[in-house]
């Protein structure tokens, strides 16, 4: 087909705009964890998205964010990373407020890392402002941004001109083959989805109580003939005050982090699963390179 359309689409924003929401809306799956916290998206993931005439494969990126420690300085280099390799840079951002630092030093990068890239400008949660308010504030995120970038007003959530959306980045992308087979909707492996669930499940339940120095390791990923899925998955913390949290009173809290990311994951594979949790103590994981790796938050080539 000559005039097939073909794309990787870099999703970049900063921390909660809705940009794991976004994708998984759009794919009608969740291939992305979401969460009212930020920075639950630790590592580059594709989202493919094929309709009649188009593949869209939209490359969800780690919150860009000032570098604190190893692991925020590498979430920076995969966001970069994928400006490079786009054909579109769609920037998202959250309409029901007025742009802030972050979204300026993000417009910024956008505006150096790729001068010829087309750019489209998301304005998500359109469903939480007045559309006086919503317009005001759209031109103020329009104005961090070169002249000729489409702008679309959406709502991730309630699904408001996702359509258009689609439309306008399809415009925007070049001729070409498909790169995946059209049922094929991420490149993620399920073992990796489950531990981002899990991670999801477990910021969820424990609030503001071990931020960010929790990590997920799955220590094994077996799909049973039996059509059950058996997983067994290691919580990191840093200290062993928080290792008694994750575990709660009486092992309650791991029961119910572990209930509820069963629950996510069954629904992302279709399957029954088997899951084994448990807690363990490893100092400064978060910096010691070996483990991030063995975690997969690898730059992939
Ligand atoms: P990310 O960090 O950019 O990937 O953001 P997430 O997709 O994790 O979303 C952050 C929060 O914003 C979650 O609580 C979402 O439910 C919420 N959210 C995302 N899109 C919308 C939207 O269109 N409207 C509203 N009201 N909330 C949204
Ligand atoms: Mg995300």
């Amino acid at each position: 087909m000559s005039d097939f359309r073909s794309g990787f689409i870099a999703v970049v924003g900063r921390p909660n705009v809705g940009k794991s929401t976004l994708i998984n809306t759009l794919l009608g799956q969740k291939v992305a964890a979401v969460s009212p916290r930020p920075q639950t998206t630790r590592r580059r993931q594709l989202g493919i998205l094929t309709r009649a005439g188009v593949q869209l494969v939209l490359v969800d990126t780690p919150g860009v964010h000032v570098a604190r420690h190893k692991l925020g300085e590498f979430m920076n280099d995969e966001a970069e990373g994928s400006l490079q390799g786009a054909d579109v840079i769609l920037f998202l951002v959250d309409v029901s407020s007025d742009p802030t630092e972050d979204d300026a030093r993000i417009a910024d990068l956008i505006s150096r890392a790729q001068p010829h890239r087309p750019v489209v400008l998301a304005a998500n949660k359109v469903d939480l402002v007045s559309g006086v308010d919503a317009a005001e504030n759209l031109q103020n995120y329009r104005s961090l941004l070169p002249a000729g970038a489409e702008s679309v007003l959406i709502s991730a959530t309630r699904g408001d001109a996702l359509n258009d959306l689609v439309d306008v980045l399809t415009q925007r992308c070049p001729l070409g083959a498909p790169e995946f087979e059209d049922d094929q909707i991420t490149d993620l492996y399920e073992r990796e989805i489950a531990a981002d669930l899990i991670r999801e499940a477990a910021l969820l339940k424990l609030r503001d109580e071990v931020p960010h120095g929790l990590g997920v390791r799955i220590d094994e990923y077996k799909e049973r003939e039996n059509g059950l899925d058996y997983i067994r998955a290691t919580l990191m913390v840093e200290r062993e005050s928080q290792k008694a949290i994750v575990i709660g009173q009486g092992g309650k809290m791991l029961k119910q982090i572990g209930t509820e990311s069963r629950r996510e994951i069954e629904t992302m594979t279709g399957r029954r699963a088997y899951l084994e949790l448990r807690v363990k103590v490893e100092k400064g994981w978060r910096n010691r390179e070996g483990i991030l790796e063995q975690l997969g938050y690898k730059p992939r080539p």
